[in-house]
């Protein structure tokens, strides 16, 4: 990394913390948050549950090309297409050929990061498909032209007003900054797009591989509309997803909305075996009733082959992408997402970037991370990141010789991060 770069990360980095709408977005989310999670856990022996979350992902990870196998198998036998993407160019490259093939002109997306990962959208679009997203806070940074800072929230960094002020922007009339009233617009915008796309794209939170399930955890609605009203649904699934089975999934989806937003069950869990059905007349199955007729899994490697095989850091394989460690980050706090991490956000973003997007994309965020262990508390994998963190740097002072030294940027902001433990 150029010294001016650094330079210019670092000068990024104190304009972000002395940014007060950054500020005023990020402390109304972190307050929601902990109340929020705090009821959402009181219900469930957290310790228990992660040790359990933990010992399957363990599990699942160790037999993953078993997983893989099996999985495969049994989508393929109701019905689903899989294809196993080594790269972020070959999962690219199958859905932009499928999308042009079938005549393709309008994609609906609910939120996925793996898509994000592989960069999916300037692909369609380049490839003359209008891919639209629809989750609420995914579809503010796309009309913002941004990035989400956020896996779980991809919005986080924005006020209600300048929500206000974007979505007053794109509708050319004004909307008061009520969020009620916010969500209406989005509503009513989408709505169409649901209807008229040829294509839903969506990732999946579970992949069950003795049933070939995935399964999608969500709340706007959106997922269910875009894995169910286009003609083609394509999953884009990290095959850390992989579970061996519907007992294996359970534990995790206690655990993983009460840990992200606080719910005991998000408004829709949806489970998706293979297209739409039907064998109603003379008990003939035909695909595609009034779901969509195909359904392409797009298995997603892309770095995680080499993850699994690193000992030293295949514990970021065990993440459910709940979020909770980046809310309660004091770093990411500071800064949020579009400063400390590339794609993935946060401490655990910033250790899966170096695999998925290379370790040049990593190296100026792991310098924000000053090892407070908050992110473990929380973590219903009990990941590690800290370490990890510390091992990479390491890795790069071993190969360059380089210190990287931007906690300092930090010091004297983060003043007393004991007052953000939930
Ligand atoms: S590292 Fe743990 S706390 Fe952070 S997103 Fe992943 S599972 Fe959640």
């Amino acid at each position: 990394m150029p010294r001016s770069n650094h330079r210019d990360y670092l000068r990024r980095v104190r304009k972000a913390a002395e940014d007060p709408q950054l500020r005023r977005a990020m402390n109304r989310a972190a307050e929601s948050y902990s109340a929020a999670r705090a009821e959402g856990l009181a219900s469930v022996d957290f310790d228990a549950l992660s040790q359990q979350v933990r010992a399957i992902k363990e599990r699942a990870i160790e037999h993953l090309p078993a997983l893989i196998a099996r999985f495969r198998q049994e989508a393929e036998g109701v019905g689903a297409c899989v294809y196993e993407a080594k790269t972020a160019e070959d999962a690219r490259r199958y859905i932009v050929d499928l999308a042009r093939r079938q005549g393709v002109t309008l994609a609906v997306k609910s939120k996925s990061m793996a898509t994000e990962e592989i960069g999916l959208n300037p692909a369609l679009e380049a490839a003359g498909v209008r891919s639209v997203e629809t989750d609420l806070g995914e579809w503010v940074v796309q009309l913002a032209g941004e990035r989400p800072s956020h896996m779980v929230s991809p919005a986080i960094h924005k006020t209600r007003e300048e929500v206000a002020e974007l979505l007053s922007r794109v509708t050319g009339r004004h909307i008061d900054p009520d969020i009620p009233s916010l969500v209406k617009v989005a509503r009513a915008e989408l709505r169409r797009c649901f209807v008229e796309a040829q294509m839903g794209i969506t990732g999946a939170n579970i992949a069950i591989a003795e049933t070939g399930t995935l399964v999608l955890v969500t709340n706007e609605g959106n997922g269910r509309l875009a894995s169910s009203l286009p003609p083609i649904h394509v999953a884009v699934v990290g095959i850390e997803k992989l579970v061996r089975s519907l007992d294996d999934a359970v534990p995790i989806l206690k655990i993983l909305a009460r840990n992200s937003t606080g719910q005991t069950l998000t408004s829709y869990t949806t489970f998706i075996t293979g297209p739409s059905r039907t064998s109603d007349i003379e008990k003939t199955p035909v695909l595609g009733v009034h779901g969509p007729q195909q359904l392409h899994i797009v298995l997603l490697d892309n770095g995680r082959g080499a993850l699994r095989n690193d000992p030293e850091f295949r514990e970021s394989l065990y993440c459910i992408r709940c979020g909770a460690c980046m809310y309660l980050c004091p770093a990411f706090q500071v800064v949020a997402g579009h400063l400390f991490g590339h794609i993935y956000t946060g401490a655990i973003g910033t250790v899966l970037t170096a695999w998925h997007h290379g370790i040049e994309n990593a190296k100026e965020p792991l310098g924000l991370c000053h090892g407070c262990r908050y992110c473990v508390d929380v973590c219903p994998s009990r990941i590690d990141t800290p370490r990890m963190v510390l091992r990479l740097r390491e890795r790069i002072v071993e190969n360059e010789g380089l210190p990287l030294a931007n906690s300092a940027a930090l010091r004297g902001v983060v003043r007393r991060p004991e007052r953000l433990r939930a």
